[in-house]
């Protein structure tokens, strides 16, 4: 599997390209597939604000806090799983690397329209 690299400004920059607020920056679980922000995993009870959760985004899927489970193959997104870039195997198809020289593997980023539709469901879900 080829593994896409950033450097820390790269990835930075590309955060600001999805222009939503930092609670809403969007990666993508690469098994489930699911979009997921920090805003969800506060929702979904990792923690009580972007400090508490910074450690968990874009490196352990949100279905880890929702009990979710194991990903089942051939299910759609949006589920979450248990996945985590923390285990044993390693199937990141991204990393960032940091000034430093160290490789640190992530979700990779979702696109800003995916960003933008992710902020606006779950916003919405909460106005109902
Ligand atoms: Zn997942």
């Amino acid at each position: 599997m080829t593994t896409t690299t950033m450097t820390l400004q790269e990835f930075h920059d590309a955060c600001k390209a999805q222009s939503v607020p930092t609670l809403h920056l969007a990666f993508k679980c690469p098994m489930c597939g699911t979009v997921q922000s920090a805003y969800d995993l506060i929702k979904a009870g990792a923690g009580h604000d972007f400090d508490a959760v910074e450690p968990y985004l874009a490196f352990s899927c949100v279905g880890r806090f929702t009990g979710a489970g194991s990903y089942k193959r051939g299910e759609k997104p949006g589920r979450g799983c248990n996945w985590t870039l923390g285990g044993l195997f390693q199937v990141h198809k991204f990393a960032v690397i940091t000034p430093d020289g160290k490789t640190h593997p992530r979700f990779e980023l979702a696109t800003a329209d995916e960003a933008k539709r992710h902020m606006e469901a779950a916003t919405t879900v909460e106005a109902a």
